[in-house]
């Protein structure tokens, strides 16, 4: 391998896959493969996961979802960001459930001339902003849709929201605002064959918020949804190790052939390491295609070829993405998902 290449255990997700799947025992598992699989391969990862027996997948956008259903998944899917391009017909001829986010979505679906009723499934806003109908507006949103489902034109099949994962507290309170929404909706005439709310963090630790279905993504690829616990205190592994080889070794310092144009992070504080032929090796400078480490005294051995780990599962002394996350002020889900085109994958199976 002459670049960066992104080795992904679908072992590893697997496992996750059935560790999460065991946190919410009553609930659908919907796994969330938006963007790629956060980066992991979304067709390998799709047919690993309904290996393991997960029943719907989350695919954000339709395209997406179409893609899915060309290659033969068969499951139900959930996509929830549209734009104004959005083929709504092809989408609900798909079969693809539409998470509905605006009335004008509503209005678009409803006039969309689909050859089905498509379904949908109305968002509350319930404190992250980040899309849905807010309180003010819910009842009319929800009668909206409920007349336009009396003319036909949709399924009103559930009832969702997102939660911010800022705190515990925070999450409590709007899942409180999330069955109050229900029981709203539900006295204007509505009936919900689900209702989901919960994604990574709350299937681990709120199980209030789990409800008929929880949208799980990227602790399935084994990164903790917290900062103050890694996926192995969570009984997670990391599905996904970066390497890259070394395209030159003198005087202490080695180039890996990996660097901003892949997705790499900066590290403004210091700190990032590689492990290079077995050896901790402090990164020096990010660029765009290579990155200089210092090699320890003791790797004289390493040169043109070796084999350098910049992330993985920690099981061989190598940073994690979770750790790449810190030293570049981020979240693990950017470290995997921001892995650009130019890194190969490749697989190990389940
Ligand atoms: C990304 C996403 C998820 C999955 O969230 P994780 O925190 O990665 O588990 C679930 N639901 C929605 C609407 C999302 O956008």
């Amino acid at each position: 391998m002459n670049r960066a290449t992104a080795h992904v255990d679908l072992g590893a997700i697997r496992h996750n896959i059935q560790t999460l799947e065991a946190l919410a025992p009553q609930s659908q598992f919907m796994l969330a493969v938006k963007s790629n699989a956060y980066g992991h391969g979304l067709h390998e990862v799709v047919r690993t996961a309904l290996d393991a027996g997960v029943t719907s997948f989350g695919v954000l956008e339709s395209t997406a979802g179409l893609e899915l259903r060309s290659s033969g998944v068969d499951v139900p899917l959930f996509a929830w960001m549209h734009g104004r391009d959005t083929d709504f017909a092809a989408a609900a001829e798909a079969r693809i459930d539409l998470g509905v986010q605006t009335f004008w979505q509503l209005e678009a679906i409803a006039a969309s001339g689909a050859g089905v009723v498509p379904r949908v499934h109305l968002k509350i806003d319930t404190g992250l902003h980040r899309g849905g109908a807010d309180q003010p507006r819910w009842t009319e949103f929800v009668t909206e849709a409920l007349r336009l489902q009396a003319l036909g034109k949709v399924e009103v099949v559930a009832a969702w929201s997102h939660l911010s994962d800022t705190s515990h507290s925070a999450d409590l309170e709007s899942t409180a605002l999330f069955r109050s929404a229900v029981e709203e909706a539900r006295s204007l005439g509505a009936q919900f064959e689900l209702l989901h709310l919960g994604a990574s963090a709350a299937v681990i630790d709120l199980p209030e918020a789990h409800f008929d279905l929880v949208r799980v993504g990227i602790a399935a690829y084994g990164i903790s949804p917290f900062g103050d616990r890694s996926a192995a205190d969570l009984g997670l592994r990391p599905a996904m190790q970066l390497r890259a080889p070394v395209l030159d070794a003198r005087h202490g310092l080695a180039s890996i052939a990996v660097g901003f144009g892949d997705g790499i992070q900066s590290d403004p504080d210091g700190g990032a390491f590689v492990l290079v032929d077995g050896h901790v090796a402090p990164v020096v400078e990010v660029g765009v295609d290579e990155t200089v480490v210092a090699l320890p005294s003791g790797a004289g051995q390493v040169a043109a070829g070796s084999e350098c780990i910049v992330f993985g599962d920690g099981t061989h002394g190598e940073a994690t993405a979770e750790q790449w996350a810190v030293w570049g002020e981020t979240v693990g889900d950017e470290i995997v998902t921001g892995l650009t085109k130019r890194v190969l994958r490749d697989f190990a199976a389940a």
